[in-house]
């Protein structure tokens, strides 16, 4: 979608409301495609002193299968958007990727929730950030309690150094 914004450009203390969903299920991670809800994104664009600025947050519910553990996991994601909106392509220089630019007076809302989302959404893909994973040895979910194998280890090295 496209929000144009040509009645606040040369007006300080204007503003664009908006609301928008954007399909981005294309997106992978790893062998899943996790964005399969659509993603909401709303907020406002602010002339600020001449500067458009555009605040908000782009929402969704990721289904993803989890890189560490294996697991199915649905998680809830909710990224704020602060980027900034520039009309002429003059700076190239000192531009970063939260700089987006205008075409005919308008910002290009796909192109730039699209863009939030990928920065901001880890590459890995965890059912939660502490995932601790399966057991190299048995291969049990570590996330439900430890394995035996740990108690074994632990049992080695405790006799390994009784033994000495
Ligand atoms: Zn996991
Ligand atoms: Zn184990």
């Amino acid at each position: 979608m496209l929000l144009g914004l040509s009645q606040i450009i040369d007006r300080p203390g204007e503003s664009v409301s908006f609301s928008t969903s954007v399909d981005l299920s294309d997106l992978q991670y790893g062998t899943s495609f996790p964005v399969s809800e659509p993603v909401l994104a709303s907020g406002v664009v602010r002339n600020t002193a001449g500067v458009l600025v555009m605040t908000g947050s782009v929402k969704t519910c990721l289904h993803g299968v989890c890189d560490r553990c294996a697991a199915d996991f649905t998680r809830d994601v909710d990224i704020p958007i602060d980027v900034v909106l520039v009309t002429e392509l003059a700076n190239e220089e000192n531009e970063d990727e939260w700089v987006f630019h205008l075409e005919a007076d308008s910002a290009d809302l796909d192109d730039i929730v699209r863009t939030v989302f990928v920065l901001n959404v880890d590459s890995k893909m965890l059912c939660k950030p502490d995932c601790k994973g399966l057991c190299c040895r048995c291969g049990k979910n570590l996330n439900d309690g430890p394995c035996s194998c740990q108690k074994e280890l632990d049992f080695a090295a405790l006799k390994q150094l009784l033994d000495k």
